[in-house]
């Protein structure tokens, strides 16, 4: 038997267009499949990681085909085509799973709006540190808040400053004003690497990651914490301010892929900055 038959196919809508995707797969990965560029931009999520659903940054709107809660018959509009019933605030790509018939939408108005604001509070109090960050030009939030952001930091209160420089392990750095509490490192460490060494502690504003008493960040993956961090939070204690885009300088894209991370650097400055 050929495994593509064991797989059950459905079909959901997404921005319109009708598309076949395996049945429980989420949106996140449905929307991939749906190709054309479309990407629902997301920090906490990982595939091989278990789903925490805490940066709230993939949110979709989401939609089922409505029927008659009485007698259980498809609710027709005038066209006599079945109508979706829309949920009246978005929803969370992630951990939402495709259903047959679903329908979502990842460009509507109340979808920019969510991540606009979302990428505005994950920039409240963070550094303005992206002329120094290792991570400039491949960090999510920077590409993430020239693309969702609202372009200018309305915020002209006190910033939040949290320690630097917090070692967490012989090979593993934190910063913690950069990071936005995603737990992908949590998880990484726990599910994958098998050592439960890292957490949250304080509420709110003070939340900050460290590891449990007793604990260090020493397992044998700990320096993959670093790679999938999605900030520059995480650095290699070695390479601290020593690497910048690991590509050779003889790389023909080198220049362009420099120019365009300076560009996200420029633009990032002038969204955690006040006007
Ligand atoms: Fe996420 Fe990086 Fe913070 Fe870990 S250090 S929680 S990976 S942002």
């Amino acid at each position: 038997m050929e495994i593509q038959s064991i797989v059950e196919n459905i079909t959901i809508n997404i921005d319109g267009q009708d598309i076949d995707v395996p049945k429980g797969i989420n949106i996140i990965e449905a929307v991939k499949i749906a190709g054309k560029g479309k990407e629902v931009p997301h920090y906490c999520y990982h595939p091989k990681l278990s789903i925490a659903g805490n940066c709230r940054m993939c949110m979709v709107e989401m939609g089922m085909p409505m029927r008659d809660r009485g007698t259980g018959e498809a609710v027709l509009d005038e066209n006599g085509v079945q109508k979706i019933g829309w949920m009246p605030k978005p929803t969370i790509a992630c951990a939402t799973n495709a259903s047959p018939g679903m329908h979502i939408r990842t460009n509507s108005e109340i979808v920019k709006e969510s991540r606009n604001g979302v990428t505005e509070f994950l920039l409240i109090n963070h550094p303005l540190d992206c002329p120094i960050c290792d991570q400039a030009g491949e960090c999510r939030l920077q590409e993430f808040s020239a693309e969702h952001g609202r372009g200018y930091s309305r915020f002209i209160e006190q910033k939040n400053v949290k320690p630097k420089r917090t070692k967490l392990g012989s090979r593993v750095t934190l910063d913690d004003e950069r990071c936005i509490l995603c737990s992908r490192c949590v998880r990484f460490s726990k599910e994958i690497a098998g050592e439960d060494v890292l957490g949250f502690v304080d509420r709110g504003t003070y939340s900050t990651l460290t590891c449990y008493p007793g604990k260090g960040l020493e397992h044998n993956y700990s320096l993959n914490t670093v790679d999938i961090c999605p900030v520059g939070a995480l650095t290699s204690t070695d390479f601290r301010f020593k690497m910048l885009l690991p590509r050779p300088l003889s790389s023909p894209s080198f220049h362009d892929r420099r120019r365009r991370a300076q560009d996200r650097r420029d633009a990032a400055c002038r969204f955690t900055s006040p006007p």
